[in-house]
Order: structure tokens, then sequence, then C-alpha cells
């Protein structure tokens, strides 16, 4: 499931190379990811896509009047192509992209620069959004329609994760609501948007908390340690991920995590085998040699 570090790098990635250009096609090979009219679909033919950006496990396309947003849930994956490369099979969306008269906009994240993806400003760019188990819905918003997106209501989704505003005073204060399990609790978004089930165990282990371990528990070091840990966790993934997944960003890169999808091997810390539970079937790994 793409959790924030995947999605920043698609958002950073696309903006710098689709915004600025006008929306030239619009089309729904996998009609039931769209929620929205044919017409509303339509209707964004023409419209320049002003930037992409991602809240929580969201992308946004703010066009210049309408916007989309992408809610890929488990399997949603986006790719970046030519207008003539083949289509992938279960692509749901595909919006198609005109020239632009300039190279990337001035507020492109700097990585991008340069970078031998980016289209020409003469190319024809599509963004592809497909998956597999159809789950993922494509939210159309249309600026005179009302519609609202499961998920990002005001009660539903708390400040990103690498929000700058969400100071550790912030956090201090948000956290004491929160009593339950550690690993639940970093995946609620209504506490803190865009941690999945793969970055709560990352973000765990870097901080020597166990998953299943109750945050009514916690020595107030160990509820500043864990902030710390959540923010350097991202923001080191997102660094590697700049380098792994483009021009491929459908593909998600995971084999760097450090205990998520490595039970049974060593910890990296500590050389303790770590250890994988499913309960309800969602993967956790930990390890019971440094995690508490
Ligand atoms: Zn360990």
């Amino acid at each position: 499931m793409p959790e924030l570090p995947d999605l920043a790098i698609v958002a950073e990635a696309f903006h710098a190379a689709l915004s600025g250009r006008g929306v030239r096609s619009a089309s729904a090979p996998g009609p039931l990811a769209v929620r929205g009219t044919p017409a509303e679909l339509e209707a964004l033919v023409g419209q320049r896509l002003a930037r992409v950006d991602r809240r929580g496990k969201f992308l946004r396309l703010e066009l210049e009047r309408d916007a989309v947003v992408i809610s890929p849930m488990l399997t949603g994956r986006f790719q970046l192509a030519g207008h003539r490369d083949r289509l992938p099979a279960k692509t749901a969306v595909v919006l198609g992209f005109g020239t632009r008269r300039d190279g990337p906009p001035g507020d492109a994240a700097p990585w991008t620069a340069g970078a031998p993806w980016l289209p020409a400003v003469g190319d024809t760019p599509e963004i592809r959004y497909r998956d597999t188990t159809q789950m993922g819905k494509v939210y159309l918003l249309p600026s005179e329609v009302e519609r609202s997106v499961p998920g990002l209501g005001p009660d539903e989704i708390g400040p990103d994760a690498d929000d700058p505003g969400l100071t550790i005073d912030i956090w201090r204060e948000r956290i004491r609501r929160h009593p339950g399990e550690l690993k639940n609790l970093l995946r609620n978004q209504a506490f803190v948007a865009g941690i999945g089930n793969a970055y709560s165990d990352e973000i765990l282990h870097a901080a020597r908390l166990a998953p299943f371990r109750k945050r009514s528990t916690l020595a107030p070091d160990e509820i500043d340690e864990l902030y710390r840990a959540m923010r350097s966790t991202l923001a080191a993934a997102i660094e590697v991920l700049r380098g792994r997944v483009p021009p491929t960003f459908e593909k998600q890169v995971r084999d760097f995590l450090a205990v998520h999808g490595h039970g049974g091997s060593p910890c990296p810390r500590c050389g303790t085998r770590i250890t994988e539970v499913s309960p309800g079937g969602m993967a956790t790994a930990f390890c019971r040699g440094c995690q508490r």
C-alpha cells in the first residue's frame, strides 16, 4: 500500500513533470474506480494542471478550475508514460497532457531538476492510474460540485506526519488523547496522516518501542523519541526512494526497510531474529531484542 514516502515521490515527480501542461485527454478504461460523471471527466480536458501534491495517503491534482483526488488504497499505482506507450492491464484512469512552453514549475522539488525521466517541453506525457484489485478510487472534484472524499473530512485526517507545523509540542498534546497500542496509533489517520502498515513497523523499530505496547505506558522521553523516529524514518525513506523509484513510479520499493517484510531475518541493530505476526491478517514485524 502506498504510504507517505511512496506518494511523496510520485507527487514531487509528477508536479515537476506535468504542472503547467494542459489536459488533452481524460478517459476511464476502469470506470468503477471513478467517483464522478463522464461529463465531469471530459470537462477536465483543456484545463491547465496547476500543481500535484500529497495529503495523507491521497494524491491531489489541482487543475485551473477543478481538482482530482486519488486514493490508491492497497494496490493503486501511478505510471508516467508517453501517450504512445502500451497501456498496462487494469488501468482505471488515463490523463493525457499537452506540451508546455517552459520547463518544470519554479517550486519543483530540487531533486527532480534535470532528471532524465522528465518529459521534454514538447512531449505529451500521460498519467496512468492502475489498480489490480480496483479498491482505490479517483474522485473528480469539479469546482461547482460538493463531493466529499471519505478519509479527507476535517475529523478524519490529522496533520501529515512530515508537516513542519506538527511540532513536538503539538505531538505531545495530540498523543494524549490516544491511549491504545502504538502500531494502531501511528496508523490512525485522524491522529497523524500518511503512515500505514509498513512504515509504522519501521518507525517503532527506530524508536525501540514494541508495536503492541500501549501509549498510556510511555514515559515522556519515549513519546518524544517516537516523534523523532517518525520524522527521521520518513525523511530517510524519501531520500532512498528518490534515487530508487524513478522512472518506474508504479514500482513499490520496500527492500531497504529494517524490519517490515523481514520476519525471520536478523535485526540490523541487535541481530535478534525479527518476529512477524499477523493479527487480523495484517503483517507486523518487530524485534523482541531491542524493542520494548
Ligand atoms: Zn533488534
